[in-house]
C-alpha cells in the first residue's frame, strides 16, 4: 500500500482553475493530542482535490481512520471514528500574501521543489476532531482512586466510604489525579 503523503503538484495545475484529485492512505501510527495517544492500527483513508485558485493552490478534502485511544477514566481501550476536514492554502508566490492580507497561519508558500506534503494537514484535521476528553461511554465510572479496580466491572469495598471522598482525586476533567497516591503521605508529620 502507497503511503506517502507527499505529494508532487502536476504541472498542469500551474494553470489557474485547474483540479487535481488525490487520495491514498496515511499511516500515521500514532496521534498524540494532548495527554491522549491515538493509535491508528489500520492507515487512514485520504481524499482531496488540489484546486488552483490564481495565487495558491487550495487543498481541500476528507481524512477517516478509526483510532484506539484510552478511556480518560477507567484506561480501557476505546475504539474512536474520526473524520477530518483536510484544508491548506499555499500560495505560488512568497509576497502574494500581503496583498490578500491574509494571516501567518492561513496559508502555507508552496515549496520550490512543488511538493505538498500531507501529512501536517491530516494531522490538523484530526486533532479538531479527536474529543476533549475521551470515555469508553459517558456514564463509565472510572478506577476507584483507592485501589484501582475498574468500577464499571466491579465495587470494590472502598465504595462504602462514600463517593464524596474520591472527589478531590478526580481532576476537573474527570481524569484520575496523578498525585491521589500521595493524598496519605505525611507532609506534616516532621520528625
Ligand atoms: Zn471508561
Ligand atoms: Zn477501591
Amino acid at each position: 500500500m502507497d503511503t506517502t503523503l507527499r505529494i508532487p503538484v502536476p504541472y498542469e495545475l500551474f494553470s489557474p482553475t485547474e483540479t487535481a484529485h488525490f487520495e491514498g492512505h496515511a499511516d500515521l501510527g500514532v496521534l498524540a493530542a494532548g495527554p491522549d495517544e491515538y493509535v491508528f492500527a489500520e492507515p487512514l483513508s485520504y481524499a482531496v482535490d488540489f484546486t488552483n485558485t490564481g495565487d495558491a493552490v487550495l487543498v481541500a478534502g476528507t481524512v477517516d481512520g478509526v483510532a484506539t485511544t484510552a478511556c480518560a477514566r477507567c484506561l480501557e481501550p476505546v475504539e474512536v471514528s474520526l473524520r477530518g476536514s483536510v484544508e491548506g492554502y499555499f500560495l505560488l508566490a512568497p509576497d502574494a500574501a500581503s496583498q490578500e492580507g491574509m494571516e501567518g497561519d492561513e496559508f502555507d508558500v508552496l515549496p520550490a521543489d512543488k511538493v505538498i506534503d500531507l501529512e501536517p494537514l491530516i494531522v490538523a484535521a484530526l486533532l479538531v476532531e479527536v474529543p476533549l476528553v475521551p470515555l469508553c461511554s459517558d456514564d463509565c465510572k472510572g478506577i476507584c482512586p483507592e485501589c484501582g479496580a475498574n468500577r464499571n466491572v466491579e465495587q470494590c469495598a472502598c465504595d462504602a466510604v462514600g463517593a464524596d471522598d474520591d472527589a478531590p482525586y478526580i481532576m476537573a476533567d474527570g481524569r484520575p489525579n496523578p498525585f491521589a497516591a500521595l493524598k496519605d503521605f505525611p507532609f506534616d508529620k516532621q520528625e
